[in-house]
């Protein structure tokens, strides 16, 4: 459904307002539903151990779990996705899995199988082939590190790209995989798309080099401690890094970013991982040091019962707030009854705080997800006035070299090619000696498909043939330069 389909569905509706807000009691979708479940106890279904036991990581292993309710040509189209196109190796907890058709399905055979290819949490988690555009599946200007991280590191995994603020990846994997990862070019294990970038330094090594630079760097006082998942370090060592991070005076916000507690919510409730949070959250408090959670939730369906108490039990513990950072994706959330929908759930049942929604970022093969900058704005205009402003998500726009920008905030606009110009006002760590870093524009594309005939005509003659564009099997020295290459392109 186009964004402005779902904006006239929403006219129409009987309260007379374009959005009818209810609240929505949550319910944990019955797993027993699904063939290869049918015997998992309620203490199986609610232990770490057997959820992560019992991920789903092929087509195989999807197969069992769903059993013939869904047909051949979807497992067909899942093979040859994962063969010739997906960009992360497929990793689905039961959890998420079992949030994906969380009804049961009137119908004749073959209605199973058309309700989970339109699947929102499908849709993402489960990409295939017949998804992708076959026009312009990757934008001429899609790049493996689309926002030159890694050519903002300061130290390995330590990106610096704000001026007081530095992201740390502590490790490179997750519990889930999601199709659209921006850290595709290191997040996961290789697919036949993408050979993964690998860390050379050893963990720990990494880690003592992150907590080094943050000594000596007085100017930075917010660390997003991220990955991958922080999820999938052991409990000990992550609460050692943190007790470390607390110590830096300089220090003084912390945001664990973990879409686990979405994906596997399971991991929060254990007792070693809330007792140890409580121990953080306590010694931040001491420290006047803010300790929050971001997590990762893209679609109402996602919010359960566990997934509420893992978030009210971060909260219990001591952690300042919990917050939501979603991605804007065709066919998952791109219209505002479900944003509005996702937050409403979020605030109301789980004490999850909207915070973000990005753009999907300019990844390969991810432009049948994108949407285009108008149509964000749209997005944006609708989302207004109906959760409280604390709690209204910023529609955000990771533009390349610039960081997030408000999708209000662009300088210039091309609506016929799809180019949006923005500036910035400060320089990242790679621009210490550029002197028009603040006065230059930078740009970002939206989806060809998206423009007029003169815009897509435009495209098709200047960039169709650009070299390069899909070679992505690229080892990490060839990677660097692809970036390079591409900074080089989007300068012309
Ligand atoms: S949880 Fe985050 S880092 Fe991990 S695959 Fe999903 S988007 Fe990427």
């Amino acid at each position: 459904m186009s964004i402005e389909t779902s904006i006239a569905r929403l006219v129409e509706d009987a309260t007379g307002q374009p959005y009818p807000y209810r609240r929505h009691e949550l319910v944990e979708p019955d797993w027993t539903r699904f063939p290869g479940w049918r015997d998992v106890t309620a203490a199986e279904w609610e232990s770490a151990q057997w959820q992560r036991s019992h991920c789903v990581k092929n087509v195989r292993q999807l197969r069992e779990v769903l059993g013939d309710q869904v047909d051949d040509r979807f497992f067909a189209d899942l093979e040859r996705d994962q063969n010739e196109r997906a960009t992360m190796s497929m990793l689905v907890p039961p959890q998420m899995l079992n949030t994906m058709v969380p009804y049961v399905v009137p119908g004749a055979a073959g209605a199973w199988t058309d309700a989970f290819y339109a699947d929102p949490i499908r849709v993402y988690m489960l990409p295939v082939l017949s998804d992708r555009r076959t026009d312009w599946a990757s934008h001429p200007f899609a790049a493996r590190d689309s926002l030159h991280e890694h050519e903002m590191w300061a130290t390995e995994g330590l990106t610096h790209r704000y001026p007081t603020k530095v992201l740390a990846e502590l490790l490179p994997t997750c519990p889930q995989y999601c199709g659209h990862c921006t850290r595709m070019d290191l997040v996961g294990t290789s697919t036949p798309t993408i050979e993964k970038l690998k860390f050379v330094a050893k963990p720990n090594d990494r880690l003592a080099d992150m907590l080094d630079y943050l000594r000596r760097s007085p100017q930075v006082r917010d660390v997003v401690v991220s990955g991958g998942d922080v999820a999938n370090m052991p409990w000990p060592r992550l609460e050692a890094f943190l007790t470390e991070l607390l110590a830096i005076e300089n220090i003084r916000d912390i945001r664990l970013a973990t879409k686990a507690l979405i994906g596997l919510p399971q991991h929060w409730l254990q007792g070693e991982v809330v007792d140890g949070v409580g121990r953080v959250a306590q010694l931040a408090r001491s420290r006047g040091v803010s300790l929050a959670v971001h997590t990762h939730a893209n679609h109402a369906q996602s919010v359960t019962p566990l997934v509420a108490k893992a978030a009210g039990g971060l909260l219990d513990a001591g952690v300042r707030d919990v917050r939501n950072q979603g991605v804007l994706l065709n066919g998952v959330n791109a219209d505002p009854h479900a944003l509005l929908d996702l937050c409403f759930r979020l605030l109301d049942e789980a004490r999850i705080m909207p915070y973000y929604f990005y753009l999907c970022d300019m990844i390969p093969f991810a432009e049948h997800w994108r949407i285009s900058v108008a149509d964000a704005q749209r997005l944006q205009h609708h989302i207004m006035g109906y959760l409280p402003g604390f709690a209204t998500p910023r529609i955000v726009c990771d533009v390349p070299f610039v960081g997030k920008r408000w999708v209000q905030q662009l300088a210039d606009y091309d609506h016929e090619r799809g180019i949006s110009y923005w500036t910035k006002n400060y320089r990242t760590s790679i621009e210490s000696g550029d002197a028009d870093a603040l006065s230059r524009t930078y740009a970002y594309y939206d989806p060809i498909h998206t423009l007029p005939e003169a815009g897509r005509a435009w495209w098709a003659d200047e960039h169709g043939a650009l070299p390069g564009r899909l070679d992505l099997n690229l080892d990490a020295a060839a990677a660097a330069e692809a970036s390079r290459r591409t900074a080089a392109l989007q300068a012309y």
